[in-house]
Protein backbone atom coordinates (compact mmCIF):
# COMPACT_ATOMS: atom_id res chain seq x y z
CA UNK A 1 0.00 0.00 0.00
CA UNK A 2 1.38 3.89 -0.97
CA UNK A 3 1.27 5.85 1.75
CA UNK A 4 1.90 9.41 0.90
CA UNK A 5 2.10 11.77 3.70
CA UNK A 6 4.10 15.33 3.76
CA UNK A 7 4.79 18.50 6.00
CA UNK A 8 2.99 21.84 4.44
CA UNK A 9 3.65 25.21 5.85
CA UNK A 10 1.45 28.24 5.72
CA UNK A 11 2.52 31.36 7.07
CA UNK A 12 -0.69 33.72 8.78
CA UNK A 13 -0.67 37.54 8.73
CA UNK A 14 -1.43 38.02 12.18
CA UNK A 15 -1.40 41.50 12.31
CA UNK A 16 0.66 44.74 12.17
CA UNK A 17 2.85 45.57 14.90
CA UNK A 18 4.74 48.74 15.83
CA UNK A 19 8.67 47.38 16.02
CA UNK A 20 12.02 48.44 15.44
CA UNK A 21 13.52 46.30 12.79
CA UNK A 22 16.95 44.39 14.43
CA UNK A 23 18.50 43.85 11.09
CA UNK A 24 17.75 47.40 9.30
CA UNK A 25 17.07 49.61 12.46
CA UNK A 26 14.35 51.27 10.82
CA UNK A 27 10.91 51.85 13.13
CA UNK A 28 8.09 51.35 11.90
CA UNK A 29 5.00 48.86 11.62
CA UNK A 30 6.05 45.24 10.74
CA UNK A 31 3.99 42.39 10.11
CA UNK A 32 3.85 39.74 12.85
CA UNK A 33 3.90 36.40 10.71
CA UNK A 34 2.91 33.18 12.50
CA UNK A 35 4.14 30.01 10.34
CA UNK A 36 2.41 26.99 10.81
CA UNK A 37 3.84 23.12 9.58
CA UNK A 38 1.12 20.47 9.78
CA UNK A 39 1.83 17.22 8.98
CA UNK A 40 -0.80 15.90 5.69
CA UNK A 41 -1.48 12.31 4.73
CA UNK A 42 -2.71 12.14 1.20
CA UNK A 43 -2.87 15.98 0.85
CA UNK A 44 -5.03 16.47 3.50
CA UNK A 45 -3.33 18.69 6.40
CA UNK A 46 -4.28 16.68 9.89
CA UNK A 47 -2.26 18.47 12.74
CA UNK A 48 -0.03 21.13 13.33
CA UNK A 49 3.48 20.23 14.69
CA UNK A 50 5.33 22.94 14.71
CA UNK A 51 4.45 26.79 14.98
CA UNK A 52 7.03 29.66 14.75
CA UNK A 53 6.11 33.09 14.37
CA UNK A 54 8.08 35.87 12.66
CA UNK A 55 8.22 39.53 12.13
CA UNK A 56 8.23 40.89 8.39
CA UNK A 57 10.11 44.52 7.60
CA UNK A 58 8.54 46.34 5.44
CA UNK A 59 11.64 48.63 4.73
CA UNK A 60 11.97 47.49 0.87
CA UNK A 61 16.22 47.86 1.02
CA UNK A 62 15.43 45.20 4.59
CA UNK A 63 12.49 42.89 4.19
CA UNK A 64 14.10 41.27 6.73
CA UNK A 65 12.04 38.23 8.46
CA UNK A 66 13.71 37.53 11.81
CA UNK A 67 12.17 34.88 13.58
CA UNK A 68 10.72 35.47 17.23
CA UNK A 69 9.80 33.06 20.26
CA UNK A 70 6.20 32.28 21.00
CA UNK A 71 6.24 34.45 23.75
CA UNK A 72 7.00 37.57 22.31
CA UNK A 73 4.35 36.68 19.95
CA UNK A 74 2.21 36.77 22.74
CA UNK A 75 3.27 40.14 23.71
CA UNK A 76 2.83 41.40 20.35
CA UNK A 77 -0.59 40.27 19.80
CA UNK A 78 -2.04 41.90 22.68
CA UNK A 79 -3.33 44.95 22.12
CA UNK A 80 -1.75 47.63 23.62
CA UNK A 81 -2.92 49.15 26.62
CA UNK A 82 -5.54 46.61 27.78
ZN1 LIG B 1 14.56 46.01 8.29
Amino acid sequence: MLVIFGFRTKTEVLRWVALVCRVCGAGGRMLLLRDVTKFSLFFIPLFPIRVRYAVECQNPACRARPKISAAEADGLRAPAGS
